[in-house]
């Protein structure tokens, strides 16, 4: 599809490496089973990445989800084994000659810490925008939910993380309730199996579509039907969304975005002949 309004190109940009304990990371599948792929070090956890996604257009910047951010204690560096983390996403955006200064809208797919964590930094004591030239993108549903979750997954939302959107001088913030094209080529779509109102992203650049699937299918060891989370507050739900995604990008040839993955960022599925998904890295 050559469109010249179209983007010219996505960069994955990796901000921190973290771990997570990977029982909770596969949900019900046994250990023997997950361990195969994924190796768990002597606490548990699984390595596991915050990949953030660059989408660029001959005149606008748009960064999807700011990574794990920078505001943590040594106890919690040490439980969620944060990696990289003096930095946030300078480096990543440096090593493109880019500031954080340069982005034009941030879209937050969900407002969990691990998504939405490096919205700001702390300075002198106070919190401090990250993207202060940037306009943010929130859907309604997950806004609503990150300021009452409920008692199961209040420890993913930080308030923090999002509560200096209400102060003066912080940038702006757009908060949008449904589906919806936020850019030439550029959709998001409200899942709920997860959390209500994350939002998952369609991109069409001049060349490939991409869909970057959040915590949807957070990493390419969770493809199969009953590799989903623990965390997932309505798995039944996650599991009719994530085939409908697959069965999409299979007939579509879209290239998926594992925004997790330690290793992986982005592979292709097809249908075998008895139907099931394969992943093409
Ligand atoms: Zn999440």
């Amino acid at each position: 599809m050559q469109n010249e309004n179209l983007p010219i190109r996505v960069l994955p940009l990796v901000e921190a490496s973290f771990g997570l304990d990977g029982g909770a990371m596969f949900g019900i599948v046994p250990k023997p089973l997950w361990t195969r792929k994924t190796p768990a070090d002597e606490q548990n956890r699984i390595d596991l990445a915050c990949r953030c996604l660059l989408v660029e257009y001959a005149n606008r910047k748009v960064l999807i989800d700011v990574g794990i951010g920078t505001r943590w204690t040594e106890k919690e560096r040490n439980i969620y084994k944060i990696g990289n983390q003096d930095v946030g996403l300078k480096r990543a955006l440096a090593a493109h000659d880019l500031t954080a200064n340069d982005i034009d809208d941030v879209v937050l797919t969900h407002l969990h810490f691990d998504h939405a964590g490096g919205l700001c930094f702390e300075q002198d004591g106070t919190l401090t925008a990250s993207f202060p030239n940037s306009t943010h993108w929130v859907q309604k549903r997950n806004w609503d939910w990150g300021h009452g979750p409920t008692a199961r997954d209040a420890g993913s939302y930080r308030r923090d993380d999002f509560g200096f959107f209400e102060k003066d001088g912080a940038p702006p913030l757009n908060i949008i309730d449904g589906p919806q094209e936020l850019f030439p080529g550029f959709d998001v779509f409200p899942q709920f199996g997860h959390t209500p109102g994350m939002q998952i992203c369609r991109i069409q650049t001049q060349s490939e579509l991409y869909f970057y699937l959040a915590d949807l299918i957070p990493t390419s060891a969770h493809i199969r039907d009953p590799y989903i989370m623990g965390y997932d507050l309505d798995p039944l739900t996650t599991l009719r969304e994530k085939r409908d995604l697959l069965h999409e990008a299979a007939k579509s040839n879209g290239i998926l975005i594992f925004e997790h993955d330690p290793i992986l960022p982005m592979a292709r599925v097809e249908t075998d002949l008895s139907g099931k998904i394969k992943l093409i890295p």
